[in-house]
């Protein structure tokens, strides 16, 4: 069972949404230099549908994506939440943060809108730096994806 510490709702982590951003506990990624070593333990509270309809039900039209913040020591998990966010709220789209160098191949990129993928390696950078091995990828209508990272360098 996938576990959350917390919650923000944020502006640049996806471009162009008002992104309520889940930040996962368990994380089995242990990137050196890890700005958030606190979603490194087994810690927070079951990160369940439930909890996710009430999170929707707060926010409301005040947001317009969600988005799971790790996740990667259960990916399927990850997969099936946001499989039910898009069914039963489909208003939203759904966005989720990797560690990983790719996305696993048990899960179906399709089911969501937004995919970032890559570890935090400290000489190269976060997202918004041009030297960056980390890629935000965005769902095209066709079902491809499309690398949206040069968004971040742009500001
Ligand atoms: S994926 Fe994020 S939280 Fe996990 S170790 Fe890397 S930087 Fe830290």
């Amino acid at each position: 069972m996938l576990k959350y510490v917390n919650t923000g709702v944020v502006f640049q982590e996806i471009p162009d949404e008002t992104t309520l951003a889940i930040n996962i506990s368990g994380c089995p990624c242990r990137c050196p230099g890890c700005h958030s070593q606190y979603l490194w333990d087994d810690v927070g509270e079951p990160l369940t549908q439930s909890v996710l309809d009430d999170f929707v039900v707060q926010y409301g039209a005040d947001i317009t994506c969600l988005a799971f913040m790790g996740g990667d020591a259960d990916p399927q998990e990850v997969n099936r939440l946001a499989c039910y966010v898009h069914e039963r709220w489909p208003q939203l789209r759904v966005a989720w943060y990797s560690g990983r160098l790719r996305v696993p191949s048990a899960v179906r990129k399709q089911d969501f809108d937004y995919i970032k993928i890559g570890p935090y390696i400290r000489h190269l950078g976060p997202l918004k730096k041009p030297t960056t091995n980390q890629r935000l990828y965005r769902r095209r209508p066709d079902g491809t994806f499309e690398d949206i990272t040069s968004r971040f360098w742009t500001r």
